[in-house]
């Protein structure tokens, strides 16, 4: 690999990387690892980031996409991502221990969906054909929604009756801006969520990019491709001026002929120590000694208390344990602790 000297400076932006739900639904997993001889089983990829799922692999999860996979009575996890009510009810049918890690801001977009059907309403939900998300939400109301991707399939829509907007939490924000736009103007009436239902670590992470991107060389996304937050930041760099932007999933695809001003975000399934990872090469690759500084625009204190039945399922097994033992029962649970133990670390110490 040859030398690229001229990278003068890497600017790491905050907040990057995981987020509240990320965080909450990796913790849940390790703890169903911990709590149960292998193999747990996860109903979809716990987040959209291959480097996670393989370590949540090597622990001895084994992730399934339909949940007859699944041997009756073992131990199931369904992922944040937000799973179809079929889903749902199969898993808990199914006889095992089961934990459902959706993040409380994609139930918050079921719920919207289910109450708007429930009166009538006909929903235009913006989002992905085909992602994870936005098949768990389209089957909360499947008679009632309708899919789009662009102002041409808004325009196309032929609905009676009144109308509703919901929308995947993770899309671009200029995407979600066109196609509401579009939306409002074909149906004027159009009932929209008081907060649009793009989540804050979303919109924290785009916005926080927005700021800085216009001063960089390189922008560079750390994430998967299948993540949809992940593709959304590297839009956002190149809608707002970036000259080059590259979105990356490993070191090894760090390309040698990097230069200027590189500024580093990452998308919130893709853990740090991937981003470091990737630093740690650029920095390799170049000739020159290079600043690493860090550009906090927003600061986040988001926490997702791990699902309720797991939490007082963990709290069981460490009484039982403390009272086999003869110790005294800790006053501080171990699902309390949680709180104060990144994913990160626990991801780095899963096996
Ligand atoms: Fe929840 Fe947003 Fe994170 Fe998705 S990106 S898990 S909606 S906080």
């Amino acid at each position: 690999m040859s030398p690229s000297p001229n990278v003068s400076e890497i600017v790491l932006v905050e907040p990057r990387g995981f987020c509240a739900g990320v965080e909450m639904a990796i913790k849940a997993l390790a703890w169903m690892v911990r709590s149960f001889p292998a193999p747990v089983y996860c109903y979809h990829e716990i987040v959209h980031n291959q480097i996670v799922v393989d370590r949540f692999v090597a622990a001895g999860v084994i992730f399934v996409n339909d949940i007859a996979e699944v041997p009756h009575g073992a131990p199931l996890m369904l992922s944040a991502h937000g799973s179809a009510p079929e889903v749902v009810a199969a898993a808990k049918a199914n006889g095992g221990f089961v934990v459902d890690a959706v993040c409380p801001l994609v139930t918050k977009v079921h719920h919207e969906a289910k109450v708007r059907a429930g009166k009538g309403f006909q929903i235009i939900y913006i989002g992905h054909e085909g992602h994870d998300e936005a098949v768990g939400t389209m089957a909360v109301a499947p008679e009632s929604m309708h899919l789009v991707e662009t102002v041409e399939q808004v325009n196309e829509l032929e609905l009676d009756g009144p109308v509703a907007l919901l929308a995947q939490t993770t899309l671009s924000h200029f995407d979600w801006a066109n196609l509401q736009e579009a939306a409002q103007a074909k149906f004027p009436e159009m009932w929209v969520p008081g907060h649009s239902d793009l989540c804050y670590a979303t919109t924290n992470r785009q916005s926080a990019l927005k700021t800085v991107s216009g001063e960089a060389d390189v922008v560079v996304v750390v994430g998967s491709e299948n993540s949809s937050n992940t593709v959304a930041l590297a839009k956002v760099a190149s809608v707002t001026g970036a000259p080059r932007v590259l979105r990356i999933n490993t070191a090894a695809e760090v390309p040698a002929d990097l230069s200027g001003r590189v500024i580093v975000t990452s998308g919130a399934s893709a853990p740090d120590e991937l981003v470091l990872a990737i630093v740690a090469q650029i920095t390799t690759n170049s000739a020159n000694e290079v600043d690493v500084t860090v550009t906090r625009v927003i600061t986040e204190d988001e926490y997702f208390p791990l699902p309720r039945g797991l939490r007082d399922f963990v709290n069981s097994v460490a009484a039982v344990w403390a009272y086999a033992l003869g110790a005294p029962v800790p006053v501080a649970s171990p699902a309390a602790e949680d709180r104060t133990t990144s994913a990160s670390d626990i991801l780095q110490n899963l096996v």
